[in-house]
């Protein structure tokens, strides 16, 4: 990241994003000395790491002060792990009991508004003030919508469905080994038994990991809004960074994922620095294959190596049709490598990130063949 003038004046949001990255690290993984970050080690590896302009300690005080980063003790200058450290800007807070009144609710408030369902993306953002909602519109009162169920040839999962809940199913254990591999990579048990599965999907982070699994699945996410119902085909649901095309009304109740046929099977295999972190990159496969273990299908999505969650579709296609030999699974392996688009950053560069999709992708369709030869 290049160094930033004007330090003085303002933090930009992105060199809040990065603070927050490096307090939720050890300092002495990112080389300097201490296990505790203080002020004085913050400025050290900012300035080293061309973050900031070289500054005093008490001007970078001053400047986290001024982006709502209160501090614990300015004489100590000791930092707490994480964002705990910082407090959201205010808001109206609503708990709706019906969906019709939720919805009602946010066309009311517009752009003014978030749902608020875990948490656990969105209060961090808050605390960050990387958003600032005028109004809160919690959705944890609406009835009926936690369950995972198979229905009508599909798996359907609530939008409120806990991803602690979705990872002991028995049908996802069962049938879903993509799905079961996924929810145990998210986060750690006290972030899952809170976040949920609509919110891993409505929050577009690419770093997320249900959206790849999603993608590789050929899940569709069904809204619904003031104006009613709609199905919005996964593949057409990532429209930026952490942007979706969900219209500010509408709330995820359900997301479908087809029913896998006999002979299918798929797997999610995810890098990460340490246990609870996001993916340094992650490849979700879901592979379905025919008479003479003829591959008829092929779903393979991408986490964390670019602006929004990648579906590798000429690694997709490049199975299709053929048995997918060690020859075929390194070819799918080098497409998928060349569709990420990943950022340098603490994580790796991005010759290392592009690698590492090329290995992982070859790890996740060995594992999502085997599984399918075992019948799924
Ligand atoms: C320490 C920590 C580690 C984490 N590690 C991982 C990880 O490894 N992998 C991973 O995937 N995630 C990780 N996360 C992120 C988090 O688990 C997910 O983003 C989470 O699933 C979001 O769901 P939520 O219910 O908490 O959403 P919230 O935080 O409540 O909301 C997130 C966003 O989605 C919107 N939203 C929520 N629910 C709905 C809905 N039903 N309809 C419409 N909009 C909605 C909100 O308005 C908000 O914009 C981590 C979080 C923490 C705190």
């Amino acid at each position: 990241m290049p160094a930033q003038r004007g330090f003085a004046g303002r933090i930009s949001s992105e060199i809040l994003h990065h603070i927050a990255m490096v307090v939720n690290a050890r300092p002495r993984d990112l080389g300097i000395q201490g296990s505790r970050w203080s002020l004085a080690r913050l400025r050290q590896y900012l300035v080293r790491a061309g973050v900031v302009p070289a500054c005093s300690v008490e001007s970078l005080r001053v400047a986290l002060k001024r982006a709502g980063l209160a501090v614990a003790s300015p004489r100590i200058g000791q930092i707490q792990k994480g964002v705990a450290t910082m407090i959201p800007g205010a808001f109206e807070y609503h708990a709706p009991s019906t969906i019709g009144e939720a919805t009602a609710l946010l066309a009311r408030l517009g752009d003014d508004a978030k749902v608020l369902s875990g948490g656990q993306s969105l209060i961090p953002m808050m605390k960050l003030r990387l958003a600032t909602p005028k109004h809160l519109v919690d959705i944890n009162g609406l009835p009926g919508l936690a369950y995972v169920r198979e229905d009508g040839g599909a798996l359907r999962i609530g939008g409120l469905t806990r991803e602690a809940d979705l990872e002991e199913s028995d049908v996802v254990q069962r049938r879903y080994p993509l799905i079961a591999d996924t929810c145990r990579a998210i986060a750690d048990p006290l972030v899952r038994n809170l976040a949920t599965v609509g919110g891993n999907l409505a929050h577009g982070d690419p770093a997320n990991d249900h959206p790849a699994a999603m993608l590789a699945l050929g899940a569709e996410v069904v809204a619904v809004g003031s104006g009613g119902e709609r199905k919005i085909p996964i593949d057409s649901f990532f429209t930026g960074p952490f942007t979706t095309a969900l219209r500010p009304d509408e709330i995820v109740v359900e997301v479908r994922v087809p029913a896998p046929k006999p002979g299918s099977g798929g797997a999610y295999v995810k890098m990460e620095r340490k246990v609870g972190d996001f993916a340094t990159a992650a490849v979700a496969v879901q592979i379905s294959l025919g008479a003479g273990s003829v591959c008829e299908r092929a779903g393979i999505g991408l986490t964390n190596v670019g602006s929004v969650p990648i579906k590798a579709t000429k690694a997709e296609a490049a199975l299709v049709g053929k048995r997918p030999d060690e020859g075929a699974i390194k070819q799918a392996a080098q497409l998928a490598a060349e569709a990420a688009q990943p950022q340098e950053d603490l994580r790796g560069s991005v010759e290392y990130k592009k690698d590492l999709v090329r290995v992982l992708t070859v790890r996740a369709l060995r594992k999502a063949l085997e599984r399918a030869q075992k019948g799924g």
